[in-house]
């Protein structure tokens, strides 16, 4: 998933284990990466459960900073949970010993995290590690919640402290134009499976418009609402988009745009709604 402000240039970012497949997008090198600064998240440590060096995904976001699913450089080694806990306890070992604070331990990556088939036990390392050397760190997973119906997948993602997931648009047919999602998605089977959150989540979308898909049109924003009204979400994050992305002549929404397309469901006071004129993530 794909919300990080980089404060710094390229050099930086490959210092971190960030590369390049395009010079325009992002992948992430190392299973345990940063921490980076986020405006929302602090001092942020990534986890990345999709391979080092290619991305896999089962959407094929028009905006992915990670770039198209193709263009991938055939590396489908995903990490074990032995190896995401080895290389997250030396990290923390390391951080600790030199005083550097950790506020967020975030999984996000070049893909969907929740696809690796040991994510139910690599949380559970995660909230042990967490709790041993930085007890205060907040636990987050961004993820496009295709996978929230599999219980072993929820049952995780409800024991870290901010499950943030994604719905850009409300239907089938919208979200075939700005997510491409693989075979067999469907948005009321995620609508079903996010209602046992009972609004203890992170509800992400992104705004924008291309493709023949226009976040502000009346058939997208208003259900939109409708679906952050039956949910309640106990945050509503609206972004747009904010680095180069695979689809080209897509446009931006302002910060003023995004409110103003809200405004409904704050006036409401239905949730806590925050707008980000460049999306944050790792
Ligand atoms: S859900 Fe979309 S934005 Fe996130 S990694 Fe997959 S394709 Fe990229």
């Amino acid at each position: 998933m794909n919300l990080y402000v980089f404060a710094a240039g390229v050099q930086y970012l490959t210092a971190m284990g960030v590369i390049f497949l395009n010079p325009d997008f992002m992948i992430r090198e190392e299973t345990v990466f940063g921490p980076i600064f986020s405006r929302r998240l602090g001092s942020s440590l990534g986890i990345n459960l999709l391979p080092e060096k290619g991305k896999i995904c089962n959407f094929d976001c028009i905006y992915c900073e990670c770039g198209w699913n193709r263009d991938g450089r055939n590396d489908t080694v995903l990490p074990t949970a032995e190896k995401v806990r080895t290389d997250l306890e030396r990290m923390l070992i390391k951080l600790a010993k030199e005083g550097t604070p950790v506020d967020s331990i975030t999984f996000s990556g070049d893909g969907e995290p929740t696809l690796n088939p040991e994510f139910p036990q690599i949380i559970d390392d995660t909230l042990r590690l967490r709790n041993q050397y930085y007890p205060q760190a907040k636990v987050s997973v961004l993820s496009n919640a295709t996978r929230v119906h599999i219980p072993a997948v929820f049952n995780a993602l409800r024991k870290v402290d901010n499950p943030i997931m994604k719905i850009d648009a409300p239907t089938n047919e919208l979200i075939a134009k700005i997510n491409m999602p693989a075979p067999g998605y469907d948005i009321a089977r995620v609508i079903e499976a996010l209602k046992q959150f009972e609004g203890n989540f992170v509800l992400q979308t992104c705004m924008l418009r291309g493709n023949g898909f226009d976040s502000s049109a009346p058939d997208v924003i208003l259900p939109m609402m409708d679906i952050v009204r039956l949910l309640k979400p106990r945050e509503w994050m609206v972004y747009t988009i904010d680095r180069a992305t695979p689809m080209q002549g897509l446009e931006k929404f302002s910060p003023q745009e995004m409110k103003a397309l809200v405004q409904p469901v704050i006036d409401e006071g239905f949730t806590k709604v925050q707008i980000k004129g460049a999306v944050e993530d790792n």
